[in-house]
């Protein structure tokens, strides 16, 4: 772990195992951080928040420092991808897509702290009152294991951009890349306790974090159900929280719309990262006029889908992440079928050549789903889509609509003003329009309802990790008497 600049052994000197996924293999001996080590590291951000410069560098000189992050992430590029497939069993090209992000995340939030100010309000004469954004503070930042990495990088660029000190609690089962991205923000410059970095068990070290009194803001990706605590937990000192949680993304294919470009768009949107993005379109909803058409092409195209050695560029499907995820997966699979759904394409585990020993689940579609079935409503976090036909717009908008969830949706068609209409009517946070992609640098991502509160990625993110200062000042000649005594 990295403590005050400092690679540091936890005080107990325990530590554990990561291991592959697409093999199963041990990849690294990691520091398991105690409460103890949480402890030090929220000293080292509180000692470099309050006391320490990095807040009061001249916006430019951070700036500058975040660039020299990218340009060092730039230069290491290979590395991080391959320390990130070893770490998370994921195919490289997902990675590699997923490092140049974060890279360009440092990149976009060193411009866009320098355009982050405040302002100057009207007031009467003889008043001035301008607002200094200020940095919040220190900020315990909690990653979860589908985008080590990346994850990462959206939480500590925008903090440390703002002049905020972090500690960041990386997932158990993902590391290691935060980890060397911590030791290459000390090598651009940023001083030491700015970025602290203790893998450890969320429920141990994360809860320390969440309920510490010096602790201002919680920034957490993951799962609803830890969201609700950590929220729970943080009102106890009334911290900031930002929260990223699951979701349940309906993906509508209307019947104007480009077959080839909605079945290609489709496939990614919910095999890519094997399934296990929090905006996976997840839920297929087809219109029956095109239905027969395009599943004949989607099914197709899953079939074709390769696993394999995550490191080969032509893979397209890495590993599931643990054994658990994968038993995870298969028993919603199992429940589908109890409750009478169809298992169309996949459904089980894989054996992938070379590599038995890892944790592999084929491609998964599920037609023949009511809207109440467990596959329809919960989060599955893995390759597996349900398929529902539908008529009208009206209802395929409801049925969309028809979740706890709000992070992401799709939606493909070829008639602008039903793209708009239906934009405007899906309640989720993200509305991608016969586009495959849900986020760049600069374009807001979070949730509407359980999906969680907060964006990030974009420019509004600076306003999440500042404070807004109001000063009130009294310029006038004649001193004021408001009492009159
Ligand atoms: P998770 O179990 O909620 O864990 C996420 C992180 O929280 C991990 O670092 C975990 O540590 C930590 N944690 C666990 N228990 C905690 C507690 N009681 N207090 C504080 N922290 C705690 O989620 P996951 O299984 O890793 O990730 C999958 C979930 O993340 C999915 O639901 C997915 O939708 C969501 N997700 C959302 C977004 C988004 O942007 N909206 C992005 C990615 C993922 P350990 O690793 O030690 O358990
Ligand atoms: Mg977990």
């Amino acid at each position: 772990m990295i403590i005050n600049g400092e690679r540091v052994d936890s005080v107990s000197g325990e530590t554990y195992i990561t291991y592959n996924p697409a093999t199963g293999e041990p990849v690294a001996e990691v520091a398991k951080a105690t409460i103890e080590d949480a402890e030090r590291a929220v000293q080292a951000a509180r000692q470099s928040f309050d006391y320490g410069k990095w807040r009061h560098f001249p916006v430019n000189k951070r700036a500058r420092i975040l660039n020299k992050i990218a340009a060092i992430m730039r230069s290491r590029f290979n590395e991080l991808v391959e320390l990130e497939v070893l770490d998370s069993g994921k195919s490289i090209s997902a990675a590699q897509g997923q490092v140049m992000q974060a890279i360009e995340d440092f990149e976009f939030y060193a411009s866009a702290i320098v355009g982050h100010r405040g302002n100057i309000n009207n007031v009467p004469s003889g008043f001035f009152n301008y607002v200094l954004k200020e940095p919040v503070g220190v900020c315990a930042q909690i990653i979860p294991w589908n985008y080590p990495l990346m994850m990462a990088a959206w939480k500590i660029a925008p903090a440390i951009a703002a002049g905020c000190s972090v500690v960041v609690k990386p997932a158990s089962l993902t590391p290691l890349t935060a980890i060397v991205l911590t030791e290459i923000c000390h090598e651009a410059g940023v001083p030491a306790g700015v970025v602290n970095i203790v893998p450890g068990p969320g429920s141990l070290i994360g809860d320390y974090l969440v309920e510490h009194p010096k602790v201002d803001k919680v920034a957490f990706t993951g799962s609803t159900p830890i969201g609700k605590d950590i929220m729970a937990k943080a009102s106890k000192t009334l911290k900031r929280v930002t929260l990223e949680l699951g979701g349940k993304s309906p993906n509508i294919v209307f019947e104007d719309a480009d077959i080839d470009a909605a079945v290609a768009g489709s496939l990614f949107g919910i095999f890519y990262n094997t399934g296990q993005s929090c905006e996976a379109r997840s839920r297929l909803y087809l219109h029956e006029n095109i239905y027969d058409d395009f599943m004949e092409k989607f099914v197709e195209k899953t079939k074709q889908l390769k696993l394999g050695n995550p490191m080969d560029p032509s893979t397209h499907v890495g590993a599931i992440i643990s054994r658990n995820q994968l038993e995870v997966i298969d028993s919603y699979v199992k429940s589908a079928i109890e409750e009478g759904a169809t298992v169309l394409v996949g459904g089980h585990e894989v054996k992938v050549q070379g590599f038995e020993g890892g944790y592999w689940y084929a491609p998964t579609i599920i037609t023949n789903v009511t809207p109440k079935m467990k596959v329809v409503q919960e989060e599955i976090f893995g390759p597996v889509v349900v398929v529902q036909k539908f008529k009208e717009e009206k209802e395929v908008i409801e049925a969309a609509n028809d979740t706890i969830y709000g992070l992401g949706s799709a939606i493909w068609t070829k008639d602008h003003a039903r793209a708009t209409r239906v934009a405007t009517q899906i309640q989720a946070g993200i509305v991608m329009v016969n586009c495959p992609f849900s986020a760049f640098p600069g374009t807001p991502f979070g949730g509407y309802k359980q999906s969680g509160f907060g964006r990030e990625l974009c420019i509004e993110t600076l306003d999440l990790y500042t404070e807004d200062k109001s000063v009130l000042a009294y310029y006038g000649t004649r001193p004021i008497n408001p009492f009159g005594v």
